[in-house]
């Protein structure tokens, strides 16, 4: 299995966020079914990311089989008092390899600022984790035109100042809101003129370059039957999946389009 820590290619990856669901033992029965299927896959990165009580269980049920771990949040202080707080170097001890950063969930529903988010980025790097960081606008903002505007706000805030190594370091997950757990799937157009987007931000705040290295996954109700028409769109890096990726088969379907699908030469 390739490192993960640069992407000169682009590998597809395809992420899987249990978000809460899922016990210990639920968690690892997942995980099995996932390496037994999964087990003939053809060239795609493959991450879950269950929630903190899971990570350990699951995280010996990948052990050796190539398949990433990753948490869906993280403090951005190393330790402390921070009661009922998880942080980058306790996610590391279990075995991540990936964290979630800035999920829709968390900016709209826990109150998570762009702030908030750039140190998470930069605490995940500093504790070894490889950041997905999630950007997308809401409904009210894409029917009020502001897609790109809060594009380019999201990214630029949690992107300034971080190098061209780092920022390759990291993959950002684009996702609307409006499609998270709604069962209304961005176009593959919509899609792409998005990654267009955060690319070219990353090209002014980060640098040359910057945008076209970049990996980015889209997310918002990606499912067995829409993975095939969206991994068409050589744009996408793969999927950040939530509902699908808590059956193994749906899962395992979508990790097959995006191998299936992967543009020539990658
Ligand atoms: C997510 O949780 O990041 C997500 C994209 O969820 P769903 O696939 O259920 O829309």
């Amino acid at each position: 299995m390739p490192e993960m820590r640069a992407w000169p290619r682009r590998p597809r990856l395809v992420a899987g966020n249990w978000k809460m669901h899922k016990t210990a033992r639920e968690g690892e029965a997942l995980a099995r079914e996932l390496v037994e299927l999964l087990r003939a896959r053809p060239y795609t990165e493959i991450a879950v990311c269950p929630a903190f009580p899971a990570l350990e269980a699951v995280s010996r049920a990948l052990a050796g089989t190539g398949i990433h771990l990753g948490a869906q949040n993280l403090h951005p202080e190393p330790q402390g008092a921070f009661t009922g707080e998880v942080s980058g170097p306790m996610l590391a001890a279990v075995g991540c390899r990936f964290v979630v950063v800035g999920h829709s969930e968390r900016r709209h529903g826990m109150g998570e600022d762009d702030a908030t988010v750039a140190r998470k980025l930069r605490a995940a790097q500093r504790d070894g984790l490889v950041p997905i960081v999630c950007v997308g606008e809401t409904l009210p903002e894409r029917e009020g035109g502001r897609t790109a505007e809060v594009l380019v706000r999201q990214v630029q805030a949690a992107y300034e100042g971080l190098d061209a190594g780092a920022t390759a370091a990291t993959v950002i997950a684009y996702e609307p809101v409006w499609a998270i757990g709604t069962g209304k799937v961005a176009t593959p157009e919509q899609a792409r003129e998005s990654h267009q987007v955060v690319r070219a931000t990353l090209e002014r705040v980060v640098g040359a370059g910057a945008g076209e290295r970049q990996t980015i996954l889209y997310g918002g109700s990606v499912n067995a039957g829409n993975a095939a028409e969206l991994f068409a769109e050589n744009d996408l890096d793969g999927a950040l999946v939530g509902g699908a990726s808590l059956d193994a088969t749906a899962f395992w379907k979508i990790v097959t389009a995006a191998a299936a699908g992967q543009r020539p030469g990658r």
